[in-house]
């Protein structure tokens, strides 16, 4: 199974958010590679999990009848024609529909790298006003994609492993952006050449683990608009780690002013983490 489509997959788990994510999940499906023909019959698809989660959802969804038949969506007798007009108007309502709008185009026409090889996620689609929207949209919640012209396709591309990590968890309600997340950090890791000598390889492991968890927990506070709750022992440490992901505690510590155990940090740092669960 490609990298792309093992995250396809973990996408199809996704569970909606809102009564309308549902539609915009389809309305991106459907219109952001290319508009559906009118008179088409049916549908490929990349993998048998979105033939079933999109015919179900055009049932369920729009009462327009849908089958899955393996990677395809057979599409009844003036199906596709009611499709277009069901999906022609604005399906964003809220923010969350935004990301489920993204995570239909990317089911149809994105693709993402395996991060141990390289760091690009794209959408590629025939519409200029599509691709445009797709900027729009990633640009709204703080990423910054660029467009280029391939093959007589638009593609609308990120090449930046964090950012890439944070719009994989933006569309998948946060179930897939951390492995990713975790294997760049832990290249990072291996890229130290002190690292390889001082820790084994469970070590590095447990190591990298724990500091994801302390990053995901302090981007999830600063997006939440909360990090100026935080006490400002708890901001400092929370800023020392950001900068410095590939650290041990005791190499944090002796960045604070004073200078802390690792012990303390530890404390610090799981006070953190406690603070993200409310947010
Ligand atoms: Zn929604």
């Amino acid at each position: 199974m490609s990298f792309s489509y093992e995250i396809k997959d973990i996408l199809c788990k996704t569970e909606y958010i809102c009564p309308g994510c549902r539609r915009a999940e389809l309305a991106g499906f459907f219109s952001f590679p290319a508009k559906l023909r009118s008179n088409a019959t049916h549908y490929l698809c990349s993998g048998e999990v979105i033939s079933k989660r999109i015919a179900a959802a055009v049932n369920e969804e729009l009462g327009i009848s849908a089958v899955a038949d393996r990677r395809r969506i057979l599409l009844g007798n003036g199906a596709a024609e009611k499709l277009q007009s069901a999906l022609s108007s604005d399906a964003i309502i809220n923010d969350c529909c935004a990301m489920a709008y993204v995570r239909g185009a990317f089911l149809t026409s994105g693709s993402v790298s395996d991060p141990e090889k390289a760091y690009h996620i794209e959408f590629a689609t025939a519409s200029f006003d599509e691709a445009q929207k797709m900027i729009r949209l990633l640009e709204d919640v703080g990423l910054t994609p660029r467009g280029a012209r391939r093959r007589g396709k638009l593609v609308v591309y990120i090449k930046e492993s964090a950012q890439i990590a944070e719009l994989i968890g933006l569309i998948s309600g946060g179930m897939a952006g951390l492995e990713i997340f975790s294997a760049q950090i832990e290249k990072e890791l291996k890229s130290s050449a002190q690292r390889r000598v001082n820790c084994d390889s469970a070590n590095l492991k447990k190591q990298t683990k724990a500091s994801v968890k302390q990053l995901m927990a302090i981007r999830k506070i600063k997006k939440a608009g909360e990090w100026g709750r935080l006490p400002k022992t708890l901001r400092e440490m929370g800023s020392i780690r950001l900068e410095n992901p590939d650290l041990s505690l005791e190499e944090l510590g002796t960045l604070l002013d004073p200078p802390i155990g690792k012990s303390g940090v530890n404390h610090r740092l799981k006070r953190i983490i406690e603070f993200a669960d409310e947010c």
